[in-house]
């Protein structure tokens, strides 16, 4: 099969594409417009198989795609190219809007004609696969609040005098997000995204387009570009740099470790139901301030390692203190800051027998231990 990714060179793209060129046969095009977020170092290998093709191309230019399918015939699309930093997204919506709703809606159009001219056989077997975050959710001690409220006000008219209390028990308590959970998209990161979903649904829905959407939760694991929390901390805390928290470090995440979606997205693209959605997470719920307290632990044991890398390589960075979490600094919250992810992975585990191979903890060792290896990252 040749799978046409869109943001192959990033984070979560360059994974999936080292894992099909590592362990299958299929081919890959990767279609990447080669922003700040993206790195050739995390395809290095991968582009030296005959069976890896790069474009470099905007998702917003119809016709520089339109030239891309010709050329390629891909079998099958997946679409991860997105501007993706939520602080970004909030200093400068543009980008966003533009990738992540007018490129997806270019890109759709351009695999619809396609797909259109394909012969049977191959258009019954095309899927357009859409990748996208359970940021698209909300919040959902946002949603405990609103249901809370509605019972409170049910309660009230009936004249109850004692309304509900939202206690943390009840919030850690909430069912997580289900493929069937409303949207409630807080930023304009997870707005756009959310736009994006809407748009892949609706070309299934009226035009009939082969469409599979998947929701992940927080990844996590090499080649990270270091804004996001895990590579930031990790290399800020090697440099002996302060380790930023939002507020009190309260917010809860479902964690994954990259190569587990990875593997997760080929299931959802090859074996997923037309139509459908599926949620991908770890079952790996952890408050961001505890995030950074077990990568500083980790540090602590591993500064033997970090002591030896930095006498092999001079690109690395001078030596820490080696009680890591002194440098923890809370800083202001991010505004409209979501307080709690979480994911119901259920469906993807019954339907198409996938579940994660990591642990939070086993993931989060190798992670560490990879960019304490790898310094010049
Ligand atoms: P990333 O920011 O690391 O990489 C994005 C890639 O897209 C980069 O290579 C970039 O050059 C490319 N790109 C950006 N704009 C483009 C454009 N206009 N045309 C072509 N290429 C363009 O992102 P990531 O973390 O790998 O995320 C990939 C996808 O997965 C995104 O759609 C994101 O919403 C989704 N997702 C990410 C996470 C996460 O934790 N990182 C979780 C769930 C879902």
């Amino acid at each position: 099969m040749k799978i046409l990714i869109t943001g192959g060179c990033g984070f979560i793209g360059s994974a999936v594409i080292r894992h099909l060129i590592s362990h299958t046969e299929h081919s890959v095009v990767n279609v990447d417009k080669l922003t700040y977020a993206a790195n050739l170092d995390s395809v290095t290998e991968a582009a030296e198989s005959a069976r890896y093709a790069l474009e470099r191309v905007d998702i917003c230019d119809r016709q520089a795609l339109g030239a891309v399918f010709a050329r390629h015939q891909p079998d099958v699309v997946m679409h991860l190219a997105a501007e993706t930093h939520v602080d970004r997204s909030i200093s400068g919506a543009d980008a966003f809007i533009q990738t992540n709703i007018v490129g997806t809606y270019t890109l759709l159009e351009v695999a619809r004609e396609y797909w259109l001219q394909l012969d049977d056989m191959r258009k019954n077997a095309f899927r357009f696969h859409h990748v996208s975050t359970d940021e698209v959710f909300g919040d959902l001690a946002d949603q405990v609040h609103a249901e809370c409220l509605v019972v409170n006000a049910e309660l009230n008219a009936r004249g109850a005098n004692s309304p509900l209390n939202i206690h943390d028990s009840a919030l850690k308590a909430a069912a997580p997000f289900t493929e069937s959970s409303a949207y409630a998209p807080s930023s304009p990161y997870s707005a756009s995204k959310a736009s994006s979903d809407h748009l892949v649904r609706a070309w299934h829905r009226t035009y009939g387009l082969p469409i599979v959407v998947s929701n992940c939760s927080n990844n996590y694991g090499p080649f990270q570009y270091p804004e996001k929390l895990i590579p930031l901390t990790i290399q800020n805390a090697l440099a002996g740099k302060a380790l930023p928290v939002y507020g009190q470090g309260n917010q809860s995440r479902d964690w994954l470790y990259v190569e587990d979606h990875a593997r997760a997205l080929l299931a959802v693209l090859t074996r997923g139901r037309v139509g459908e959605t599926y949620n991908i997470g770890g079952n790996c719920e952890r408050q961001n301030l505890e995030v950074v307290k077990s990568i500083c632990a980790i540090l602590d044991e591993l500064a033997p390692l970090h002591e030896r890398a930095q006498e092999l390589n001079p690109h690395h960075s001078s030596p820490s203190s080696q009680r890591y979490e002194s440098l923890i600094a809370f800083v202001a919250d991010r505004p409209g800051h979501d307080v709690r992810y979480a994911i119901d992975a259920s469906k993807i585990t019954e339907e198409l027998g996938w579940k994660p191979q990591e642990t939070f903890e086993s993931g989060l060792r190798k992670t560490v231990e990879w960019y304490v290896l790898n310094g010049e990252w």
